[in-house]
Parts: C-alpha cells; structure tokens; sequence
C-alpha cells in the first residue's frame, strides 16, 4: 500500500527526536540518559524511536508491560529494557523468557522475583510521596530487598512540572534510600525532573514526554522540538451559502458563502471533540480552523474564500504540543498517546 492509500498520515521526526535527546543527555550532565518507550513510544511507534535513540547512544528504555517489552525485544540490541509494571504472578512466563527487567514495586514482587528471578537483576521502585507504584521509603530501608540484585533503584516525581516544594521533599527522601538500598544505580529524573536541575540527575534520567516534542517545564523551551504532525486527506470539498450549517447539532452557520473541507480525521483517530470549533489546520500557509462538531472519523474546516485544498490533497494538523493542549484541554501527553492506530506512520 502506497503512502497515500491511507488518508491519515503521522509525519514523523527523527532528526527532531534525536536533537531532543541530545539536549535532554546534556542536561542530563553525566547521568546516562534513556527513554520512556511506553504506549508504543507515546503513539509514535516505540520500534522506530527505539532504532533512532539506540543509533546515538540511548541504551536504556522503560515500557509499562510485557507485551510492551515483547515488541521490542528484537530491536533493543545492546540496550537495556525495564517494565515498569513489574511482574504480577500472570507476568513470570512472560518475564523469565525476556531480557528485559521487572521494575519491582511491592514486597510480593520482590518476593516473587526472589523465589523465581534465579538471581537475575531486577530495578526497584520506591514511592517516595507520589502514591502510585513502589515500596514504601520503610519497606525500602527494612532489609526488605536484601537476597534480589538490583540494577536500578528508582522514584518517581510527582510535580516536577511545577515550583512545589514536594520535589525537594521527594529529592531528600530518596537520597536516603539511595544511600541505604545498594543498587547499581539510582534514577529519579523525567522529562520534567530532567529540568529541575542536576541535583535531579543521579545516574540515570528517563524522559518520556520531551523526546516526543513536550515542553515540560519552562526551561526546556526553545530547545525541545516538534517531533509529530498528523496529516489528514481532503475527502470532500463543498461550496456553502452565508447561513448553511454544518456537522451534527448544526452547530456551526456559515458566516459568508465560501468553502467547506470535509477530512478524514476524527474523534476515533484520537482529535476528541474537545477539538471541536477550536482545533486548526494549514494549508498553503492559510490556517483553516475546525468548526462545528468533531465527527467520529471527520472533520470539516472552514476555507472560506481563501486557499482550498483539492480532494485527495492532505493538510498538515495544528498540533504544537502546547498550542493543542492550551486549545483542546487535553494533556500533551494525553494528545500524544491518543494519536490514531488508523494513521500511517511516516519517519524523514
Ligand atoms: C512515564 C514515566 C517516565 C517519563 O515521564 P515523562 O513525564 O513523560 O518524561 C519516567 N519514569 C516513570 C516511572 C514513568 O512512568
């Protein structure tokens, strides 16, 4: 199948992904810097960002399952795979035929690992405040993980995006771990921690949202590049008379007689009717803003008088990060894993 048998395109970035990393490595200082590979690469396709980050020396990759890690066990080469879930009883069979390691976070995944890991390494979490996954900050220090061999030992931040004081909090608490619990090495820092400073770096980084094109925090600003642009086919064109409405609820009434683009993306390709009067697209430099309601596989944008596109012709989505997600509501991150199975993955 040709590029454009498929009407919806994601044209992606690889020179973009890789100067993103490079800069997240840097301020990485002498930490290793790897990357978060969950949700298939947070809707890129994890395999192909895997290959492009391991070509300029990212060795260490984070997906949440192990399903996740299965996909990418022959493109990991050299690299190191950690599954942040860790491994439920249902997850041993899968876990003792891969390379990849659990990242484990309760005291029943470190028994389970203890009995069944034959001695192989394992990472460790501990909750040092977020109250998600991990051993307590007590049950880290008890002893609790003496008899398992631990690569990594890491946390969590829970604010990292913000000024809050809880990222000092949970800075303090987990220097006194690392320096309890013996591990290999000890990481901390996501896209957003990476920001913070190198007090935030230990030995190991894991971004995720900034490789993607995410701005974290403002620091990172002017450094972190557009990596993702969903390109939608022109499946209809339509000439409307000043008062025609469009879509359903005939929300929308045509200001003026002009042009209709009907494309092919919808709430199903991940574009949420929060979108709805409120997303745009361009087109030889005109933006044609969405208006009325986000259909389930369409949308239409208003060309007025203006440049149309001709059916067949794709238009290229407004989908900077920041500008989407102040437009839509939605998280970057949420914008990101939400980008249609359906659209076919393009790298330059
Ligand atoms: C997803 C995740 C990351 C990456 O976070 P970003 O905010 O996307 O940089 C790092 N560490 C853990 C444990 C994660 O779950």
């Amino acid at each position: 199948m040709t590029d454009d048998a498929v009407p919806l395109r994601l044209r992606l970035s690889r020179d973009a992904l890789i100067a993103n990393w490079r800069w997240l490595a840097a301020r990485s200082g002498a930490a290793a810097c790897g990357a978060a590979v969950k949700a298939d690469g947070y809707g890129l396709g994890a395999a192909e960002v895997v290959r492009t980050l391991h070509s300029v020396g990212c060795r260490d990759f984070f997906v949440a399952t192990w399903a996740e890690a299965a996909v990418l066990q022959g493109v990991i080469g050299d690299g190191n795979l950690s599954v942040l879930h860790g491994v439920r009883s249902a997850d041993m069979a899968a876990a003792m035929v891969s390379s990849a390691r659990p990242v484990l976070n309760s005291i029943d995944q470190v028994a389970r690992w203890r009995e069944a890991g034959s001695g192989r390494p394992c990472d460790v979490m501990v909750d040092t405040g977020m109250n998600r996954l991990g051993l307590t900050v007590e049950q880290a220090m008890s002893g609790a993980l003496s008899g398992v061999t631990i690569d990594t030992l890491m946390s969590h931040l829970a604010c990292a995006d913000e000024d809050s004081a809880m990222n000092a909090d949970q800075l303090a608490a987990f220097r006194a771990v690392a320096a309890a619990v013996p591990a290999r090495r000890v990481s901390l820092a996501n896209s957003a921690g990476i920001c913070l400073g190198s007090d935030y770096a230990f030995d190991l980084t894991r971004p995720g949202l900034a490789l993607y094109g995410g701005i974290p925090r403002a620091e990172a600003a002017g450094h972190i590049g557009q990596v993702a642009i969903p390109e939608a086919a022109v499946l209809q064109v339509r000439a409307l008379r000043a008062g025609d409405t469009v879509g359903y609820g005939a929300t929308w009434c045509a200001p003026s007689d002009g042009r209709l683009a009907i494309i092919n993306y919808g709430y199903a390709d991940g574009y949420l009717r929060s979108f709805s009067d409120r997303g745009g697209a361009r087109f030889e430099g005109a933006r044609l803003p969405v208006i009325g309601r986000v259909s389930m596989d369409l949308a239409a944008l208003w060309c007025g008088t203006g440049p149309t596109p001709l059916d067949g012709q794709y238009v290229a989505m407004d989908f900077d990060l920041g500008e989407a997600s102040g437009a839509s509501g939605l998280s970057p991150y949420e914008l990101l894993t939400g980008l249609s199975r359906r659209a076919v993955r393009i790298w330059h």
